[in-house]
């Protein structure tokens, strides 16, 4: 009765549903499927690939330990994914296929294909909820819709967690050794080039480089969480996003340790933990939107009456915008951040997404992509999440009217200009002051090596804000 376990964003031996489950029922052999065409054409960023290869790596140490053996295939598409499958199910007469659940379009569609293809076999499919705390679907408004906004969609998830809290899963107990040799795990995949050391250096691969991040947050992180994670200088948050996107870690092992810091309260005790369970949660409201509104995976604004805004067609300025040379401190910092380390702060992710969308009123969908090239954390519902949120396109965004002055923001949440020196040293040498507007202190010719400004601030707010304006009864 041998048992197949196709591993995708699950890259982990620990509180892993599909592996305990598989290991219960029989023997069981694992799977990984390399799909460059497919990551290519979700824009998956060469950092992100670099990153699951590290991570399978590790893993593939750990299930050996476990003697699970791990097979590598590759298919360009996951159209092809399942005719390979059904190939090696016949091969190794699996009884059953365990797979953790993924939620976009194509992951579903990939999964029904191969569950038709299994239909006239002798092996089973078997689905797990894993990836999340609730199965997208089951938290509902009273009328049995899908819920639009966070704080009412919160208000129930922390309602059945206080009735009864998801268990972490412990490590299967090894099985007796089979006679199925595992395949090397690839250290890189054409097209997507090797990343610097340093950046594979602040991203370190594996269970354990995980949860000491996790230990490490909760001990010196979780409880100034609410005062701290708002500003880019200070490591004021977890940086457990790549680790959550490839699976590394649960977000149920993520919750346990923050209840662990607060007596075991949700949604009372230490405010951070409190904001900080909040953050998993949004993780949790985005993934259910894109099971809820499909249209919002295949690049439609949730909103759609916002797709009537005058996008502008506007390639240099997007360029500036992408490589760090607006002429804002703030802006082309995180941009310039988010190349070197495929990581952006949230403060900045949303500063950076409301520039764009607003100020060089620029199609959002570019930002999105462009994020996802680049972001080792990329993760389609996160991140379509907060462009449509900064976009004020999305389900529960910001208000068009709210938006955020890129000056003001640099000056509240990098006071002493930290970050910018770390990101600009080309501008270490102004004050505190004159950091965060290089423009204001030097005059018409700017600071040499830096950039003027490539818009105006007022004179864009204003045109962003007839835009939305004229959708008039539409909005
Ligand atoms: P922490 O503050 O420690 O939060 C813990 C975890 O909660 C995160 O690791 C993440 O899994 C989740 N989380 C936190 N904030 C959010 C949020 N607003 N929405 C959904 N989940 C959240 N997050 C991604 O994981 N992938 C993306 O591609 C992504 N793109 C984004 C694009 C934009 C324009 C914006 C505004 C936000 C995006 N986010 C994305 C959300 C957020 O910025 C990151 O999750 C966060 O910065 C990761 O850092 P952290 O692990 O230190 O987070």
């Amino acid at each position: 009765m041998t048992q197949l376990l196709w591993l995708r964003s699950d890259l982990r031996v620990a509180d892993n549903t599909a592996l305990a489950a598989a290991m219960n029922a029989g023997p069981t052999v694992a799977l990984y499927l390399i799909t460059p065409a497919q990551w290519l054409a979700h824009d998956d960023a060469a950092c992100k690939i670099d990153f699951q290869l590290r991570n399978l790596g590790v893993l593939s140490t750990r299930l050996a330990e476990l003697n699970v053996p791990l097979l590598i295939r590759r298919v360009e598409h996951w159209q092809a994914a399942p005719a390979q499958i059904v190939d090696l199910c016949r091969q190794y007469q699996i009884d059953t296929l365990h797979i953790n659940d993924e939620y976009g379009v194509n992951e579903q569609r990939r999964d029904e294909a191969t569950a038709e293809a299994l239909r006239n076999t002798p092996t089973r499919l078997q689905r797990h909820l894993d990836q999340l705390l609730f199965a997208p679907g089951s938290v509902k408004t009273l009328a049995g819709d899908c819920f639009k906004v966070f704080s009412q969609f919160r208000k129930v998830c922390y309602l059945r967690l206080s009735h009864s809290l998801p268990r972490c899963l412990p490590v299967p107990a090894p099985q007796a050794w089979i006679p199925v040799p595992s395949d090397p795990v690839p250290t890189a995949v054409a097209d997507f080039a090797s990343p610097s050391d340093v950046l594979r250096g602040r991203w370190p691969a594996g269970e354990e480089a995980a949860h000491k991040r996790l230990a490490s947050f909760a001990e010196h992180g979780l409880a100034e969480y609410q005062q701290r994670r708002d500003f880019p200088a200070q490591s004021g948050t977890s940086r457990l996003s790549p680790y959550l996107v490839a699976g590394v870690i649960s977000p149920r092992q993520c919750l346990h340790a923050a209840l662990a810091m607060n007596q075991g309260e949700l949604d009372s005790g230490n405010p951070g933990v409190v904001t900080w369970i909040n953050e998993l949660l949004w993780r949790e409201f985005y993934k259910h939107i894109l099971h809820g509104y499909p249209r919002v995976s295949m690049g439609r604004a949730f909103r759609s009456q916002t797709e009537a805004l005058p996008w502008r067609h506007a390639p240099d300025e997007l360029a500036a915008w992408q490589q760090g040379r607006t002429g804002f401190p703030i802006i082309d910092a995180a941009m310039r951040q988010l190349l070197a380390t495929g990581w952006m702060h949230n403060r900045l992710r949303m500063i950076v997404a409301m520039f764009l969308s607003k100020n060089l009123l620029i199609d959002w969908r570019e930002g999105e992509r462009w994020f996802m090239r680049h972001l080792i954390d990329g993760d389609l519902a996160a991140n379509n999440g907060g462009w449509q949120w900064s976009a004020s396109t999305g389900t529960d965004s910001v208000p068009y009217f709210r938006l955020f002055n890129p000056l003001s923001q640099s000056a509240k949440f990098d006071p002493h200009g930290d970050f910018l020196r770390q990101w600009l040293p080309e501008l270490a040498h102004l004050s505190n002051r004159d950091i965060h507007d290089p423009r204001a202190s030097s005059g018409l010719f700017g600071t040499p090596g830096y950039p003027l400004p490539i818009v105006d601030l007022t004179t864009s707010r204003e045109r962003a804000l007839s835009a939305f304006r004229n959708l008039g009864e539409r909005l």
